[in-house]
């Protein structure tokens, strides 16, 4: 898609540190990583979201995403988050559907997550929505 720099990746039009590339994914390193070794996967045809890929298409870019984390497991570490940031509430900045794989070390601080107790109502007003 015009404009799209992920899509620019895609057609080497910028520069980006591959590390895996087939039909329909590629794998590269995140220009601001929060670890070492943080990188993106993408599908290589332009969709806004995950979501949005169509089943077959969805299918094909599981199996590249199987292989990406199996390197990462031989290559890197077995320890590491899986990350997607959906809309941008979410903190979604490229609206190029991808997949954070940030490695852990086990010293960084990341996701300081502030939660509360689930309480019976929420649960219940969540699982309305859901029956509904
Ligand atoms: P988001 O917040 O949309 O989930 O994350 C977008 C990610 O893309 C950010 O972590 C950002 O550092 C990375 N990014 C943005 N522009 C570029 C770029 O031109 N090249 C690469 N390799 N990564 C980028
Ligand atoms: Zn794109």
């Amino acid at each position: 898609m015009d404009g799209c720099i992920f899509c620019k990746i895609v057609n080497k039009e910028i520069k980006s540190y591959i590390i895996y590339e087939d039909n329909v994914a590629m794998a590269f390193l995140d220009i601001n990583p929060l670890t070492k070794g943080h990188l993106l996967i993408i599908p290589k045809k332009h969709y806004e979201r995950l979501s949005q890929i169509p089943e077959e298409e969805m299918k094909e870019f599981s199996k590249s995403v199987l292989k990406i984390l199996k390197l990462v497991e031989e290559k890197l570490t077995k320890d590491y988050n899986i990350l997607v940031n959906n809309g941008k509430k979410a903190g979604q900045e490229i609206f190029h559907a991808h997949i954070h794989i940030i490695p852990r070390y086990g010293e960084e601080k990341l996701f300081n997550w502030t939660t509360h107790k689930l309480t019976e109502e929420e649960a219940n007003e969540i699982l309305r929505k859901f029956k509904s």
